[in-house]
């Protein structure tokens, strides 16, 4: 119904347009200024009731695909922001999902694959000139992340000079350009370790298997009895299983072996090895939809989201391709992810899911 009234206010609009009621640039401008209103004054960080909330900031993967930004995951804690991995496009998806780079406390990588990497340097740049942060942009993770942090720190630091040369210190705080890095390692023997533990926020790090890239690790969250898990890249693994325990939200990758089957198939029909190659490789170290699902069944989670979507699917269409037999796996809520997304885990309890970003 609000479809319809939208249309018919867009045909009579128009019609009055057509016939010179209207100028159109003026009803153009008026339209950008009440958008620029209520985008530059948006905040969903500070509309979210106390809870711990999943923002998917990037659901897609290396594959080329418009309409899923690299891997991100954004977790809000209170009114804490944290970021797991920031692949290609997440700080676009986060800033027009309403949630504030300039808000960032903290990035976490799972490992360093390119894709799950490559918008750090964007995501630090909207948050220091385009959030106005004082101190450059924490981004934690196993060792390894050193040289990750010094290789954009490097690639920007001739853009920061024209930021600060151009907009001053008073505006863009030189303090605030670049990231640092915050490695953490684990004990001998151990493969689990607590990274943050204050403010009631508990995040730990586990190590998975995504041979043969090590390191590669999953995150627990943990914010007034809620709990996520963040999966990153990997194979089923006890890890996993022990991590995902009881938790509200289970967020994992997933690889429809069934479909990337079909790209290596086409790879192999256009004469192009190489690429039918990796098609085949890629399909031993991640996760395929029904594995995710008995892993949260096994584990007992509330619900479980699936994101690093593998092949890009068009459209929601294919949503039942991608997710074979994995629904009949699972008892709980099973989502196939797109940007924009939010699961909503309020601090009284419950669960909602809901859209930030809308196309
Ligand atoms: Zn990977
Ligand atoms: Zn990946």
């Amino acid at each position: 119904m609000r479809r319809f009234i939208l249309i018919a206010a867009l045909l009579i609009v128009g019609a009055l347009a057509a016939l010179g009621w209207f100028r159109r640039d003026d009803i153009a401008l008026s339209l950008l200024r009440r958008t620029a209103d209520a985008n530059i004054a948006r905040n969903e960080l500070t509309a979210l009731p106390d809870g711990l909330h999943a923002a998917f900031c990037g659901t897609g993967s290396p594959m080329p695909d418009r309409q899923r930004a690299g891997p991100c995951l954004a977790v809000v804690a209170g009114q804490r922001l944290f970021v797991f991995d920031a692949g290609g496009g997440a700080s676009e998806t986060l800033t027009q999902m309403g949630l504030p780079p300039g808000a960032i406390e903290r990035v976490f990588l799972t490992h360093f694959h390119s894709d799950h990497i490559d918008d750090l340097g964007a995501l630090a740049l909207q948050r220091w000139a385009g959030g106005g942060a004082t101190t450059p942009m924490t981004v934690a993770g196993p060792p390894g992340v050193e040289r990750v942090v010094a290789g954009f720190n490097e690639a920007y630091a001739i853009d920061a000079t024209y930021r600060v040369g151009h907009h001053g210190a008073d505006i863009v705080a030189p303090s605030g350009a670049g990231l640092i890095a915050a490695p953490f390692a684990f004990a001998e023997g151990t493969d689990r370790i607590v990274v943050l533990d204050d403010g009631g926020v508990t995040i730990t790090a586990f190590v998975v298997d995504h041979g043969p890239v090590k390191p590669a690790v999953g995150y627990r969250i943990d914010y007034r009895g809620r709990s996520v898990v963040v999966s990153g890249d990997t194979v089923p693994t006890p890890s996993l299983d022990r991590e995902a325990k009881g938790a509200d939200l289970l967020v994992m990758e997933a690889l429809s072996v069934r479909l990337v089957s079909e790209l290596e198939a086409a790879a192999a029909r256009a004469g192009r090895a190489k690429v039918a190659q990796i098609m085949e490789d890629i399909q031993n170290y991640h996760t395929t939809p029904a594995d995710a699902a008995e892993i949260a069944q096994r584990a007992g989670a509330k619900a479980l989201a699936l994101t690093h979507v593998v092949p890009p699917l068009p459209s929601p269409v294919f949503d039942g391709l991608f997710l074979g037999d994995a629904k009949t796996k699972f008892a709980g809520p099973l989502w196939v992810m797109r940007d924009g997304d939010l699961v909503s885990l309020p601090a009284g309890g419950g669960m909602e899911k809901k859209r930030l970003l809308r196309r």
